[in-house]
C-alpha cells in the first residue's frame, strides 16, 4: 500500500504546475479516497469542492451497486443466485464489456473471477491450483454465456460468476468525465489508481502530461501528452506473489487455461477516447501477447498503445510515439510499431 501512495505522489509531481492563479477556470480543487480496493486523486479545475465531494458519493454509489465482495451488491446476487437485476447503466457497462469480450475473442473474460479467486488473488491468500481444479473451473468460464436482458436482468448458468473489475475503472472514468462536464467543469484530470483519465486539457490549454510506469521498477517510462482521453496500465507487477521454487505468478489470467497470461508482455498501456475500452484492452492485449496485441491493433484503429515486453523492448504505436517523451534513464530498446503487418 505504501508503494501505491509513494507511486500516486510522484504522478501528482509529475502533473503539478496548474500555472497561475487568478482567474478562476484555472483554480483547481482535489479530493484523494480511496474506494474500489485502489487509492484515487480526482482533480478539477473551475469547480468547488462540493462537486468533487457528490463525485465521491457518486463512486461510492456504483462500487456498491458493482462489488463483487460486498453483499448488498447486485453483482453479489447475481453470483449468488444466477440473476440479479441491474441499474440502467450498469446493465449498459456490462453490455459494453461483454461486446469487448467477444471483440477479443476472450481474452477478456468477466467470468473468469471463480478462477482468479482460486489463485487467491481476491483474498492475498495465494496457492498455485492443480491443473484438475483449473479444468473444472474453466469449464465455467464463457462470456457468452452471460445474457443481459433489456430491463437490465443479468442472468447467468449455473455455478458461473462474474465480475466487472477489469473494466470498472475505466468506465468509472468515462462517467465521471461526463458528471463533471455537466457541472461545467472542462479540465480535470482523474488518478483512479492505473487508470487515469482526462477531461479537456490543462486551464493553460496544453495537454495533460500523464506518467506511464516502469514496469520493472518505481520509476516512469515516460510521459504521454493527452486530451480528453485515457490512459491505462495492465501490468504484472501490480499484484504477483512468488512460490518457493521462484515462478513468479501473476492477476491476469489467460481465460483458455487458466494460468496467469505469460505471451512475452510485463506491461501494456493503452490510450484512447473511451476510458471503458483502454481498461478491458489493457488486460485483453496483456493476455493476447505482442504479436496478436498488434493484429488487433492495426484491424481496430481507434486507441494507441504501448508494449513493454519480457524482452526489454518497448513498442509504440506511431499515434503514440509522436506524443510520447521517454524517460531520460530509459533502459529499453524503443520501437515503434508499424501500420502494415511486416
Ligand atoms: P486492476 O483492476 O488490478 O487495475 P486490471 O484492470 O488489469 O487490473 O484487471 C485485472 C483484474 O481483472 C484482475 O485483478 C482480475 O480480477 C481480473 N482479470 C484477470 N484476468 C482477466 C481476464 N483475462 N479477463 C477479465 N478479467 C480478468
Ligand atoms: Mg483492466
Amino acid at each position: 500500500m505504501k508503494r501505491v501512495w509513494i507511486w500516486a505522489l510522484c504522478l501528482a509531481l509529475l502533473l503539478g504546475g496548474c500555472g497561475g492563479s487568478g482567474a478562476a477556470r484555472s483554480e483547481d480543487v482535489s479530493r484523494e479516497l480511496f474506494a474500489m480496493d485502489t487509492y484515487m486523486t480526482l482533480r478539477a479545475f473551475g469547480a468547488d469542492a462540493a462537486v468533487l465531494e457528490s463525485a465521491e458519493a457518486l463512486i461510492r454509489e456504483i462500487e456498491a451497486e458493482l462489488s463483487v465482495t460486498t453483499e448488498s451488491s447486485a453483482v453479489y446476487q447475481l453470483n449468488e443466485t444466477g440473476a440479479a437485476r441491474f441499474s440502467s447503466e450498469a446493465a449498459e457497462l456490462a453490455r459494453r464489456a461483454l461486446a469487448l469480450c467477444a471483440e477479443t475473442n476472450g481474452a477478456l473474460d468477466l467470468t473468469v473471477y471463480p478462477v482468479v479467486r482460486a489463485w487467491g488473488f481476491t483474498t492475498g491468500e495465494h496457492r498455485v491450483p492443480e491443473r484438475g481444479e483449473l479444468d473444472a473451473l474453466c469449464a465455467k468460464v464463457d462470456h457468452r454465456q452471460v445474457q443481459v436482458a433489456d430491463d437490465g436482468t443479468v442472468t447467468l448458468p449455473e455455478g458461473f460468476e462474474m465480475d466487472l473489475g477489469a473494466v470498472t475503472k475505466g468506465w468509472l472514468g468515462e462517467r465521471l468525465c461526463a458528471y463533471l462536464r455537466e457541472r461545467g467543469v472542462e479540465s480535470a484530470l482523474l488518478d483512479l489508481g492505473g487508470n487515469v483519465q482526462t477531461l479537456g486539457g490543462k486551464p493553460d490549454g496544453s495537454a495533460w502530461r500523464v506518467g506511464v510506469r516502469d514496469p520493472d521498477g518505481e520509476g516512469l517510462l515516460g510521459v504521454v501528452e493527452v486530451r480528453d482521453e485515457a490512459v491505462v496500465t495492465s501490468g504484472g507487477y501490480e499484484r504477483y506473489f512468488t512460490d518457493e521454487d521462484g515462478t513468479v505468478y501473476w492477476h491476469i489470467l489467460d481465460p483458455s487455461t487458466g494460468m496467469p497470461a505469460r505471451n512475452g508482455l510485463i506491461s501494456v498501456t493503452v490510450v484512447g477516447a473511451e476510458g471503458l475500452r483502454c481498461d478491458g484492452l489493457s488486460t485483453a492485449l496483456f493476455v493476447l501477447g505482442q504479436e496478436r496485441a498488434a493484429a488487433f491493433w492495426r484491424a481496430s484503429g481507434d486507441f494507441e498503445m504501448l508494449l513493454v515486453t519480457e524482452d526489454g523492448r518497448l513498442l509504440l504505436t506511431p499515434g503514440l510515439a509522436a506524443r510520447f517523451t521517454p524517460d531520460a534513464g530509459l533502459c529499453y530498446t524503443l520501437e515503434v510499431l508499424s501500420d502494415v503487418e511486416n
